[in-house]
């Protein structure tokens, strides 16, 4: 099963990714994470992403396409692979779905996860993250057991740099030029589906789960 999320930053596709990972048994492949990954290794493709991410502009498609076709190539994404956060423009769906159907294969779903702009930006301000592990918190809806402290692996929890409240803005606003045509694109395709994502977590959950059956 292959499964692209879309949705504004913040929208809780990151949340439901790893939900949908772990029920369906199939690898949550989210670029964020690999850009994050990189800047803490200190690695080239990381020093180039952080400039573009700390102003809350997408990472040029170049780089983008390249490490995550490298990552859909790998062994356990063979059976299928929840994307997260991937594709975030037009051109980058058409290298996908080229590729893809170069595999004799297709994307499966695109899940809209739809909550409105006033919603983000508490959402976002509210987002705790795990450096280590990926793990992702709400200060007031999702909190850890133990304040500032990963459950999973029992890192200290931090705010991204990306989620402060003038970047969230420009992020949103990229979101609406760059990746909102992405959702009329899926639905032409006919994959669209689209879930509230403004009901909390569990509930969003059924609703897509009802969707990938
Ligand atoms: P969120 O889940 O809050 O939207 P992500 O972790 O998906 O955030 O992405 C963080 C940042 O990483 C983005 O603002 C962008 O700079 C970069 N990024 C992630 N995925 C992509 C992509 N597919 N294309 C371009 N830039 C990306
Ligand atoms: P995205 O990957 O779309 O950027 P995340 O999954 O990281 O979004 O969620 C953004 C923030 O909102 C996080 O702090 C997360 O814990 C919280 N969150 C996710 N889903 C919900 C929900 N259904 N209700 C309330 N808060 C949520
Ligand atoms: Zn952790």
């Amino acid at each position: 099963m292959k499964i692209i999320m879309l949705g504004a930053p913040g929208a809780g596709k990151g949340t439901q990714a790893k939900m949908i990972a772990e029920k369906y048994k199939v690898p949550h492949v989210s670029t964020g994470d690999i850009f994050r990954a990189n800047i803490k290794n200190g690695t080239e493709l990381g020093k180039k992403a952080k400039e573009y991410m700390d102003k809350g502009q997408l990472v040029p498609d170049e780089l983008t396409v390249e490490i995550l076709l490298d990552r859909v190539a790998q062994e356990d994404c063979k059976n299928g692979y929840v994307l997260d956060g991937f594709p975030r423009t037009i051109p980058q769906a058409d290298v996908l779905d080229k590729e893809l159907t170069k595999l004799g294969d297709k994307v499966d779903f695109a899940i809209n996860v739809d909550v409105p702009d006033e919603n983000i930006v508490r959402r976002m301000s509210g987002r705790r993250a795990c450096l280590k592990c990926g793990a992702t918190y709400h200060i007031e809806h999702i909190p850890p057991k133990q304040e500032g402290i990963c459950d999973v692996c029992g890192s200290e929890l931090v705010q991204r740099d990306d989620d402060k409240p003038e970047t969230v803005q420009n992020r949103l606003s990229v979101y609406h030029e760059q990746t909102q045509p992405l959702i009329d694109y899926y639905n032409e395709k006919g994959i669209l589906k689209s879930v509230d994502g403004t009901k909390d977590m569990q509930d969003v959950f059924s609703e897509i789960t009802g969707i990938l059956g």
